[in-house]
């Protein structure tokens, strides 16, 4: 997995590649060398207990958190960072700002604004971000809140909402910048045990249609049957990866098998 980066043009369309990607907080090293990379069209699932730095990657990759080390590609673009003896420094923000709304992330607690209807929370981005007309976003943000089940909730609040209906809302949101990869950090961590499904359910019709996703959950079920990869991260560093059947049949990590074991006893 050394070259990801290099390597990658020769292969399947890369939609996001990380080489050597390393995060510092202070002295506390969170990611310690992630080499990494996503077709275009793969699910992949990101798997771990608390701590191991699965927010942390996600955060990297769209840019949410400069890396304090290695190199990030999204999709034929390598993002323009600098070395100085602090970490890396960004180069060019305007191709930041540019890819950022190429990967867009739904939260664990949504991050709706609270203050504005579900309509104006789609459309505050692309109008303001990524200056396109309102008419063209509102039709657009129509569109996919029908496509989550959220069409008639268009003129509520936030706070009116289930936390499965707000969360399907993000995820509308999400979709209305036309990302080209869509990042989940714990999707559905945050709901009642009865609103999981339609949450889940959005987000498997989102991946049949070979949307790019990656998705840091601990829905196990879910991961084994709708990803492409799993990512299994320790401590972070990638532990395991591979197919869903062959990691979730058992005996292949045995730091994995002890992790998801946790899981069915429950
Ligand atoms: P996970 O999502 O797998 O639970 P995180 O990526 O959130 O893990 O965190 C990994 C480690 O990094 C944890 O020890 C956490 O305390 C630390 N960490 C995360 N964000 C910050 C931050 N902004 N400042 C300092 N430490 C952080
Ligand atoms: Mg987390």
């Amino acid at each position: 997995m050394s070259n990801t980066i290099a390597d990658a043009s020769s292969k399947a369309k890369t939609a996001v590649a990380v080489d050597g990607l390393r995060k510092s907080y202070g002295i506390h090293e969170v990611l310690k060398g992630v080499d990494f990379s996503a077709c275009d069209g793969e699910v992949i699932s990101i798997l771990g207990a608390s701590g191991s730095g699965k927010s942390t990657f996600l955060r990297c990759l769209n840019l949410l958190e400069l890396p304090s080390a290695g190199r990030l590609r999204i999709f034929d673009e390598e993002v323009r960072l600098k070395s100085t003896h602090g970490g890396l420094r960004i180069v060019d923000q305007k191709q930041v700002d540019r890819l950022r709304t190429q990967v867009s992330m739904v939260f664990q607690n949504f991050n709706l604004w609270q203050h504005m209807t579900v309509l104006d929370n789609l459309m505050e981005a692309p109008v303001h971000v990524q200056h396109r007309s309102r008419a063209e976003v509102r039709d657009e943000a129509e569109a996919m809140l029908e496509r989550v089940g959220m069409k008639e909730r268009s003129k509520a609040y936030p706070a009116q909402l289930s936390g499965g209906q707000q969360q399907r809302a993000a995820i509308a949101r999400a979709l209305v910048m036309k990302p080209r990869v869509l990042l989940f950090d714990e999707p559905t961590s945050a709901l009642d045990p009865e609103l999981v499904g339609e949450v889940l359910k959005v987000m498997r019709d989102l991946a049949s249609e070979g949307r790019t996703m990656l998705i840091v959950t601990h829905e196990m079920g879910f991961a084994r049957d709708v990803s492409t990869r799993i990512l299994f991260l320790e401590q972070g560093r990638i532990a395991a990866a591979g197919a869903p059947l062959d990691l979730f049949g058992g005996g292949l990590n045995q730091r994995f098998d002890q992790f998801i074991s946790r899981f069915s006893q429950g």
